[in-house]
């Protein structure tokens, strides 16, 4: 496995494979890696020849006051995860290589799709995302990448950059990985005590509840909603940023469910402290 720092070798390292005609899958993260992350490269493994993952904690998609500076960072501990994977190559290029003095271009998608949810909450979140993800397209020049279902709403807008910008790879969806009492894995869960990741399940827990009232047939969004907001309530340290139940394939409004065929979401984001976690749970009716 080898570690590249640096654009220009990632680039013709991935031009050659392509020459050799070999596929590039990519599966790019900010590492502290998790079980969640290694199921996106497993899935990366099964279905390409060449397989890189990109570890970057990446300070354009940070507000101000969040947590960048403190975000964990373990090179040696994820490089020796990935080497078991048998990944092909770790990008891990640094600040000034992503944006040297004087960077100056942004890709963004507009709309709903960025305005609502964690756009709401995290203004300038995903042009910062969508700025880097392109990026590394255009470094690692991957056939297929790799997203968790866990940021649901990430993927989505991905999606839509690569289908608007005619980016020529495909985007693969990987459900969310949680740990065996429920939580969605995540490399912040580092930063709860016990005693605030005792209270974060109910997090999943609530979701479920929601998902089961709508399986059962109600279909007034507001009621579900509420259902979720007093579960999460009942724990004495969580704060909810937001819980929303919208439109799965476009993130659109839903106030009544009897219409509806498809995709439902129900995406929630809560402090436990200064720790902010989201989840959600896809319904299909
Ligand atoms: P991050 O390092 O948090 O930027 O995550 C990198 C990728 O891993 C993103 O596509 C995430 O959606 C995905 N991911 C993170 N946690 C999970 C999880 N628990 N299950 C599935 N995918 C995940």
């Amino acid at each position: 496995m080898e570690i590249i720092k640096t654009i220009k070798q990632m680039q013709s390292y991935s031009r050659e494979q392509q020459r050799l005609g070999k596929t590039i899958g990519l599966v790019p993260t900010m590492g502290y890696l998790h079980e969640g992350h290694i199921e996106l490269v497993k899935a990366a493994r099964k279905e390409n020849d060449i397989v890189i993952v990109s570890i970057f904690v990446n300070p354009i998609q940070f507000g101000v006051g969040e947590d960048f500076d403190i975000y964990p960072r373990d090179l040696k501990r994820d490089s020796q995860l990935l080497e078991k994977e048998n990944v092909d190559v770790i990008f891990n290029p640094e600040g000034e290589e992503m944006y040297p003095a004087g960077y100056n271009t942004f890709v963004e998608v507009s709309g709903e799709i960025t305005t609502k949810l964690c756009g709401a909450s995290r203004p300038g979140h995903f042009r910062g995302v969508t700025t880097v993800v392109s990026k590394l397209f255009n470094t690692c020049l991957p056939d297929k990448a790799y997203f968790g279902q866990k940021d649901a709403q990430q993927v989505m807008v991905i999606e839509k950059m690569v289908k608007e910008l005619n980016f020529p790879l495909t985007i693969v969806r990987v459900p969310i990985i949680r740990e065996k009492d429920g939580l969605a894995m995540s490399s912040r869960n580092t930063y709860l005590s016990d005693e605030l990741r005792k209270e974060a399940l109910l997090l999943n827990q609530s979701l479920i509840k929601g998902k089961q009232a709508i399986e059962n047939g109600e279909k007034d969004v507001e009621k579900v909603k509420k259902l979720i907001q007093d579960y999460i309530k009942t724990s004495p340290n969580a704060n909810i940023d937001y819980v929303e139940i919208l439109s799965g394939e476009d993130l659109s409004d839903l106030s009544d469910l009897s219409e509806l065929k498809g995709k439902i979401l129900i995406a929630l984001a809560v402090k436990f402290g200064n720790t902010r976690l989201i989840d959600n749970q896809l319904v299909e009716v």
